[in-house]
């Protein structure tokens, strides 16, 4: 190979594309079937129509090769499982009775039946449907939907690539099936699997590919020798294969580390590895295994999970180091553009001049032609792009909104002391108790309340300018004094105001800092039909006015219990944002901080006394490497610190998390100084009280005691059990009494009967003391 002759292959291609539609047209569909009013033919119109639009729009921007079977009308892990028959057997019946059906039934669940679980896919906010696999699982081959989807798109004349979930990283995203004897590894059936992929490989070679893309993302987190092993047995036996396709395996989301030799080794004809996360971690590793001599390399240079415009000069440098590594070496995206919207063109609302900083799916497109032209043909080809896109990143540098000198000077003068309380925790707790006069095993709830129709029907005719904002605020105010007169009917001790005023917890306060952009159509799928806008943390965060203190000091005035002012926290402002690439996370989550920090502070001068800053995302955005969590956790509990430590010793700061383990953050939790915290713990029976009481954590926890995520209400004995369970690992003086998490998506006389049989719980447990 010489590196000419790899530059002057250069292919553009991608791995995946936004599944939704420009009106989101796949969401009607199929929440239309779901009700009814959709017939299954006409919902197979509209995804045909679909995926014949999205290969139409990558063809046009110049894609050299599209991808077919990432198309889905729920998941590709769910669709990954109905081509290996790992169908569970309680929906067995359904699948044969109706495979479209039984499909939904899978993901969604029926009356009778459990779904699949649902979890997060990587570090990404999209979620997968788990497989369950267990001793007896028998796989067979289904390629109906990939044959389907590349007949497609070979039928429009293109050049198409299948793209499918690869067998290693299939088997170690599952979990044993439920009831299985525990410490069975889904691994084990790599040699039952294979055979399997043999299938369908040699289906979609009849069908006409000429390459299929495997995708092995769970290879880029740490993994054990035998499981190493088992990759690069399942590469040797699917090379080995005669009657297949060529074989792209591809990587993404982090560095291949130990992995990279492993495929770099096999016996397939391509890999693409992602050089955006991990960039130079991936070109040392490859260039220590010297390249990929007489295979294809597929280079995702563009970020294909940020809706950042990429740097082609830098982009091209790295294209030009690659070259001479393998005998081909294609652009790509890092991963699939499924994580990022569909096409920046939609906006209205974002100045012109800001717009072109961003790149959403067809935008990114764009770029990775360009980059493959510029590669293939020499820079001068593209002279016009480079210009325009120097122009765009210096227009992004030099910009006010990108750098604030008051923002940045104050976020420079942080000391350590700024991220310490004034007091050590068991000062105090004792003037919090004093000043709060709560009783033992106080109870309270994590801050939403249900959001009924009228709000969300207020918010909506807001927004169309059906109603004026005073209108609006009537409704709120309404929905607050509606909460706190039930809180203060059922006994509980710290209210809320219950959140009505927030479309979503993050969102509530984009919108208020300045700093951050927010999309009008930039939807990206979360699971299923759920699509959300993530907002952009664009430039220097500061807050030009309090976000809270009106309402929460309004709630206030109708009781004379204590309410708990109600924050999100500064990494999941950032874990559920589009966050800014030009500086490093900890110093965006320390402006973020910042800013809260100056809202507590209001909260408490106007008089609240209990201060809730929220981290739900504290866990899940652990990086996918463990040699990496330490310095994560330390900018993460230290920007935590920061928001919640200016305030006074006898102001009790609340967090909360929910997830059901936390057993490996534990350390963290302590480090953010708390002086409470509330967790998911009700399905785990208290699992969470028990390992912080193992660690020796020293503060006041609520681990739930009420499932929010069924409308099952608890019965008053039921949380006692689970109170007594906690008191077990948690002493009487330091166990709350709350709920797993808000009551947002909870109907209200489910919510009234599970309050009240919680309070009732307390009461008598605290008899019992
Ligand atoms: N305070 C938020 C609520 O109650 C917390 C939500 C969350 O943890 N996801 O809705
Ligand atoms: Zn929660």
């Amino acid at each position: 190979m010489t590196a000419k002759s790899a530059a002057a292959a250069a292919r553009a291609t991608v791995y995946g594309y936004p599944r939704q539609g420009r009106n989101r047209e796949l969401k009607k569909a199929i929440e239309g079937y779901w009700k009814g009013r959709v017939t299954a033919e006409a919902l197979r119109a509209t995804a045909a129509e679909l995926r014949r639009t999205n290969w139409q729009q990558l063809a046009d921007a110049g894609i050299d090769e599209v991808p077919t079977g990432d198309f889905s009308y729920y998941d590709h892990v769910l669709d990954t499982t109905v081509m290996v028959g790992a169908v569970p057997d309680r929906h067995r019946a359904a699948v044969a009775a109706n495979a479209l059906d039984g499909y939904f039934a899978m993901a969604r669940g029926t009356r009778d039946v459990a779904p699949l679980e649902m979890t997060k896919w990587f570090d990404t906010n999209y979620h997968y449907l788990v497989p369950e696999l267990g001793p007896d699982t028998v796989f067979t081959a289904d390629s109906g939907k990939q044959v389907a989807e590349l007949t497609e798109a070979l039928a429009l004349g293109l050049a198409a690539r299948p793209v499918l979930v690869g067998p290693v990283t299939y088997l170690l995203l599952a979990k044993p099936t439920p009831g299985v004897a525990a410490g069975f590894d889904p691994l084990t059936l790599l040699d039952r699997l294979l055979p399997v992929y043999a299938e369908v490989l040699a289906d979609l070679r009849a069908a006409g590919a000429e390459w299929v893309q495997l995708d092995e993302p769970a290879l880029v987190q740490d993994r054990t020798p035998a499981e190493l092993n088992a990759a690069e047995r399942a590469y040797r036996d699917l090379g080995a294969l005669t009657d297949r396709p060529k074989l792209l395996t591809a990587s993404y989301f982090d560095r291949l580390g130990n992995a990279l030799p492993v495929l770099a080794k096999a016996p397939v004809e391509g890999l693409a590895v992602d050089f955006t996360e991990a960039a130079a971690a991936n070109l040392d590793a490859l260039a220590a295994v010297g390249g990929l001599p007489g295979k294809r390399l597929v280079a995702g240079v563009v970020n294909g999970r940020n809706i950042w415009v990429d740097d082609l000069e830098k982009s091209l440098a790295t294209l030009a180091t690659l070259l001479g590594l393998a005998d081909r070496v294609d652009v790509s995206a890092s991963c699939s553009l499924l994580h990022v919207p569909l096409d920046t063109g939609a906006e209205r609302d974002i100045e012109p001049q800001i717009l072109r900083w961003l790149a959403f799916a067809r935008q990114k497109t764009t770029e990775i032609v360009t980059l493959a032209k510029g590669l293939a043909q020499g820079t001068d080809t593209i002279a016009a792009e480079l210009a325009a896109n120097r122009a765009d990143l210096a227009s992004r540098a030099s910009s006010p909104i990108t750098r604030d000198p008051v923002v940045r000077s104050r976020a420079a003068a942080v000391t350590e002391a700024d991220g310490r309380r004034s007091q050590s925790y068991a000062e105090r707790a004792a003037a919090q108790r004093a000043h709060l006069g709560l009783p033992l095993l106080p109870t309270t709830t994590i801050g939403s309340f249900p959001q009924t129709g009228e709000v969300r029907t207020a918010r909506a005719g807001l927004r169309a300018g059906r109603i004026d904002t005073a209108g609006y605020e009537e409704r709120i105010k309404a929905e607050i004094q509606e909460v706190i007169n039930f809180q203060e009917k059922a006994g509980l001790d710290v209210l809320v105001h219950g959140e009505p005023e927030r479309n979503d917890m993050v969102q509530y306060f984009a919108e208020q800092l300045t700093g951050y952009l927010a999309t009008q159509h930039g939807w990206v799928q979360s699971y299923g039909t759920r699509y959300v806008r993530p907002p952009i943390l664009a430039g220097d965060i500061s807050r030009p006015e309090p976000m809270t203190v009106r309402w929460t000091e309004y709630a206030r005035s109708l009781t004379d219990r204590p309410v708990k002012g109600m924050l999100t926290g500064p990494v999941t402002m950032l874990a559920w944002s589009f966050v800014r690439d030009d500086q490093p996370l900890g110093d965006t989550a320390r402006q973020v901080a910042l800013a809260l920090r100056d809202e507590v502070a209001d909260l408490e001068a106007a008089g609240t006394s209990v201060i809730q800053v929220d981290e739900p995302a504290l866990r899940e955005t652990l990086p996918l490497r463990a040699a990496d969590h330490a310095a994560y956790l330390a900018w993460a509990t230290e920007a935590f610190r920061l928001s919640t430590s200016g305030v006074r010793p006898d102001t009790q700061i609340h967090t909360h998390m929910c997830y059901a383990e936390f057993g490996d953050i534990v350390q963290a939790i302590d480090d953010l100084d708390a002086d409470v915290i509330s967790l998911e713990a009700a399905r785990s029976h208290m699992q969470v009280a028990r390992e912080l009481a193992a660690h020796g954590y020293p503060r006041e926890a609520g681990p739930g005691v009420y499932d929010i995520h069924s409308p099952r209400v608890p019965s008053a004995a039921e949380a006692a059990a689970l109170l007594r369970t906690g008191l077990a690992a948690i002493p009487a003086e330091r166990l709350w009494v709350n709920p797993d998490c808000g009551l947002k998506t909870r109907g209200w006389a489910e919510t009234r009967a599970a309050l009240e049989n919680l309070v009732a719980a307390a009461r008598t447990v605290r008899g019992e003391l």
